[in-house]
């Protein structure tokens, strides 16, 4: 099923993000996650793609495993930032017979610290390259792009931001998850501007639980999302109290996500790190059974 599929229903779509573990404990650990949250009975489920493409064979794992195992509809991260042309035929022509049918097309993060990257002989600089890429050699890949409502962080400015995004949809990509963020104003101008600019394709809002001060203070940096004041002064008053920190993080995802469905979002997607539990409570919560 192409995902878009999902996005035209009544409901809003439910969508889960799992990246690969490392080690023996971590997979059997995914495997459980994973059939707990099954019970939520997500429209798709996405596997990230290591940085500089360090993943591959287990992303491809897990993709076949949610969808043979699982009988879920995955999802498969795919990056140029280290890969040729022909590495990525070959992927593409991979997912196609592991039976895949959706590729979210990114262009992955230059090595750790370092500001800009070369691309390989023969490789891609941009993603909208990518999702052209895609779409010339399997058009009937469904492909998604990543948007970033507080606009990506080498941008530089939220019109040229929406500008690229537009350039992505017109390579071919039909849907967008965004990057996390905690103030839902920041979607909403967003999805504003992408519609200002002509962009008509579902935006999924991305939403990241807070299970840790230090994780969230990590992946915020990362990706230059803001944690409000107000609750980054919560956070910070709790920081060594995990059970407090989660209670927070709960409490947030529940306000952001009641907040979204209300507006009338295509859906929700979860980065759900790899931790059943936070999101069964917050789901629990919503009321939201698929
Ligand atoms: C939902 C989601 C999932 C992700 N999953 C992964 C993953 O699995 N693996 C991974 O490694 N990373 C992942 N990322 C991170 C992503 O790879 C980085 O944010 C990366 O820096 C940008 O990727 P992109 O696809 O938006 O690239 P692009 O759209 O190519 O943008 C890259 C940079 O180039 C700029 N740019 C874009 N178009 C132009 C243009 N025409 N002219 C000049 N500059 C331009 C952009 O502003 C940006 O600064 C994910 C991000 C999101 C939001």
């Amino acid at each position: 099923m192409k995902v878009t599929e999902a996005f035209n229903k009544k409901s809003p779509a439910l969508s889960f993000e799992f990246f690969p573990p490392k080690t023996p404990e971590q997979e059997k650990h995914l495997f459980e996650v994973i059939g707990k949250l099954n019970a939520f009975r997500p429209d798709f489920v996405s596997v990230t793609y290591g940085a500089m493409g360090k993943t591959r064979e287990k992303t491809f794992f897990w993709v076949k495993e949610i969808k043979n195992r699982f009988g879920l509809e995955p999802v498969a991260h795919l990056t140029c930032v280290a890969a040729t042309r022909d590495d990525i035929a070959q992927q593409i022509a991979e997912l196609e017979k592991l039976g895949v049918e959706n590729i979210l097309a990114l262009r992955g993060d230059p090595p750790e610290g370092a500001a800009d990257f070369t691309p390989p002989r023969n490789g891609f600089r941009l993603a909208k390259e990518l999702i052209a890429f895609i779409k010339e050699k399997k058009p009937r890949f469904c492909v998604g792009a990543a948007g970033f409502p507080e606009g990506h962080p080498n941008a530089p400015g939220p019109a040229a931001d929406v500008e690229y995004l537009k350039q992505k949809m017109a390579a071919g990509a039909e849907y967008v998850i965004t990057q996390l963020f905690f103030d839902n104003r920041h979607y909403f101008d967003f999805v504003g501007r992408c519609e200002k600019a002509g962009i008509k394709a579902p935006i999924i809002p991305g939403l990241m639980p807070i299970t840790g001060y230090h994780q969230i203070k990590r992946m915020t940096e990362v990706c230059s999302a803001k944690i409000p004041e107000i609750l980054l002064k919560e956070l910070e008053s709790h920081k060594d109290d995990l059970k407090a920190i989660k209670q927070i993080g709960t409490e947030q995802a529940v306000c952001q996500a009641r907040q979204l469905l209300a507006a009338g979002v295509p859906g929700l997607h979860f980065f759900v790190m790899n931790q059943a539990e936070p999101i069964a409570t917050i789901l629990k919560q919503l009321e939201f059974q698929k």
